[in-house]
């Protein structure tokens, strides 16, 4: 593949346990489930294998802990041929997620941080990772302080800096500051502007940070620009049968796309095919489309 534009990550790396029962257990009853998964996730590593597979060269930050989850994580990444030389090891367990899908389809989810709470902040060596970079990807899934630091870094070193709030929670003003374009979905954004209306919310948004990029799920996405008419582009009509890292894909093959030169219509054309691929096949990372993939159903 023609090497595409560096994009770094620094963000969550976990191991998914997941479990398939009729009923979800009540406390102290012990039920036997229908199948068992495990698979590679957190939002950090699935938005750089969503980027790696659509053509970028992907460097990611962040820490694995020394059990044989942390091996396992680290293979997976290297697998989609991106750098892991600011992959840290460290003493402890890996991020873990136990989550359970009952009859219905619904999700209960336990996250043991792990190695992505002791991240809390850059280390010496991260800087000349980020610099150079076309993009530097975040998420909420590791201590604030540690996203803060990032974000400073990447601003210092002018290298775009995208968020995506997840899980929502409230945003320090000191991250705010350092942060080009905020990547919530509906939920994330209602939590932030307390509104649930999609114009609203993004009108709200582009008044904290200089680029909104507001994914609705099978509804598409609503770019927006501080005094600039928002953009709105539909989803693709796809059957979807698993929407997990739905958004990951869609931010991360966005980033790339912009960091190609595309405008943000057509960059937001690309990342909803990506994402509407995903959203056809089961699993996290394993269900990303390659550039190929993508570009056969933009019809390029
Ligand atoms: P998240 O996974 O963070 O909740 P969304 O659900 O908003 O994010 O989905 C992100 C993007 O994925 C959407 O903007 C859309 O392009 C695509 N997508 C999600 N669900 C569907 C769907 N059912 N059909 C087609 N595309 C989808």
């Amino acid at each position: 593949m023609s090497a595409g534009p560096r994009v770094a990550v620094f963000g969550s790396v976990n191991m998914d346990l997941v479990a398939y029962v009729d009923q979800v257990p009540a406390s102290g009853e012990t039920v036997t489930g229908t199948a068992f998964r495990q698979v590679p996730g957190g939002k950090g590593a699935n938005q750089a294998v969503a980027a790696a597979r659509v053509g970028a060269e992907v460097s990611f930050l962040g820490a694995v802990g020394e059990d044989s989850f942390g091996g396992e994580l680290r293979a997976n990444l290297l697998a989609n041929g991106i750098d892991v030389s600011g992959l840290r090891t460290v003493p402890g367990v890996s991020g873990v997620a136990h989550i359970v899908v009952d009859g219905r389809a619904n999700n209960s989810i336990i996250v043991v941080p792990g190695a992505n709470g002791g991240v809390t902040g850059t280390v010496e060596g991260d800087a000349r990772i980020i610099e150079g970079a076309a993009a530097l990807l975040l998420q909420l899934e590791l201590p604030m302080e540690a996203v803060a630091a990032a974000a400073r870094t990447g601003r210092e070193l002018g290298v775009p800096v995208y968020l995506t709030p997840a899980p929502a929670r409230e945003l320090p003003a000191e991250l705010l500051e350092s942060v080009d374009v905020l990547v919530p979905n509906q939920h994330e954004a209602a939590a932030i502007t307390g509104r649930t209306d999609p114009a609203e919310a993004l009108a709200a948004l582009v008044e904290l940070v200089p680029e909104v990029l507001l994914t609705l799920g099978g509804d598409g996405s609503l770019y927006g620009r501080r005094g600039a008419e928002p953009v709105r582009v539909p989803a693709f009509r796809v059957e979807a049968v698993d929407t997990t890292a739905a958004g990951d894909t869609f931010c991360g093959s966005f980033a790339v796309a912009r960091a190609e030169g595309r405008g943000p219509e057509e960059a937001m054309r690309f990342a909803a095919a990506a994402a509407a691929l995903s959203v056809q096949r089961h699993g996290a990372s394993s269900s990303m489309p390659t550039r190929d993939e993508v570009e056969a159903l933009l019809g390029g």
